[in-house]
């Protein structure tokens, strides 16, 4: 992890918009600094001078490579006793009201489950006859390959809603919300559009790697859906943190787990229940 804050800049459009987003975290006591164009330049002098204004937020951090630190928790999960099997679930099933979980050739009867997959787990909702309207918003992302020293932290075009954050496989570039549904191809404009630019932010940049999809999942309230199923007692949900799964993942787990061990709590968890879509 990298303590070195993050940037959000924008151009001289919509000038409205900002002030009103900064109003609006003034009002939720967001810590927030305002930086103007020498201030930016100070903190991001590979930028191309396209801004106008931008808010900094120098307590925040970012992860050189996510992956590195989920396989850090892998290996404790392991050595805790955990297990993994890595297998397609297809349906979920019923015995004395305990969830048996079905895959093409295999059963798996639990005392309780947590349905956890991400954009993916409507197809295993619908199943239980709820009626969760999740959907997925589509993001893109590339690598510019040993470009990542061009800057010290993310940062965001407001403008355009897109970001590029130094890695340690490159520059990665990200963005784009579509929706698309989980089956269509990826859709070439929109890399080339990440492409584009990251070239007006940067200038120069050499070609680009690794082009991705992924399926943020995505409630019409932009909450997630968190606790029992509406017609299953040992069914748990936990899905749809939209465009914060990353962020939000390990308070989230934290918050399942406490309860399914019926852990009392002082939180409000009625905003997050699947039966709001009632
Ligand atoms: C472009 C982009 C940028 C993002 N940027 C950020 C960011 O800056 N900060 C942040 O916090 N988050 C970010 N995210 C994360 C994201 O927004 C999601 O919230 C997050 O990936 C959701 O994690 P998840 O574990 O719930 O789902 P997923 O990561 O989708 O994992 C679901 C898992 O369930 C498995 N699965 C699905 N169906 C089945 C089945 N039937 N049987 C068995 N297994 C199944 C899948 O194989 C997968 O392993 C970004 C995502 C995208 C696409």
């Amino acid at each position: 992890m990298r303590k070195k804050g993050i940037l959000y800049v924008w151009n001289d459009k919509n000038l409205k918009s900002r002030e009103l987003e900064i109003n609006v975290r003034n009002e939720l006591g967001v810590q927030q600094q305002l930086v103007n164009k020498k201030e930016i330049h100070d903190l991001e002098p590979s930028l191309k001078p396209f801004y106008h204004a931008g808010v900094y937020y120098p307590y925040a951090r970012h992860a050189r490579n996510p992956k590195k630190i989920l396989l850090k928790l892998f290996d404790l999960f392991l050595k805790k006793g955990g297990k993994f099997k890595k297998i397609n679930i297809n349906s979920i099933e019923f015995k004395d009201q305990k969830p048996i979980l079905k895959s093409d050739a295999e059963k798996f009867c639990f005392d309780r489950v947590v349905i956890a997959c991400g954009a993916f787990s409507k197809k295993l909702t619908d199943n239980l006859d709820e009626k969760i309207p999740l959907d997925t918003e589509r993001g893109y992302h590339v690598h510019f390959k040993n470009c990542d020293h061009l800057l010290q932290r993310p940062v965001i075009f407001s403008n355009r809603g897109f970001g590029i954050t130094p890695m340690e496989q490159g520059l990665r570039v990200v963005g784009t919300v579509e929706f698309g549904g989980l089956k269509n191809p990826p859709s070439k404009s929109r890399i080339k559009n990440l492409i584009n630019n990251a070239k007006y932010m940067l200038g120069d940049l050499p070609d680009h790697e690794d082009e991705w999809l992924g399926f943020r999942p995505t409630l019409p309230d932009f909450l997630p859906v968190m606790g029992p199923s509406k017609n299953h007692k040992n069914v748990f949900y936990c899905f749809g943190h939209h465009h914060l799964g990353w962020t939000l993942g390990p308070i989230s787990g934290k918050i399942v787990s406490g309860m399914i061990a019926k852990e009392n709590t002082n939180l409000n968890l009625a905003p997050y229940s699947s039966s709001r879509f009632n």
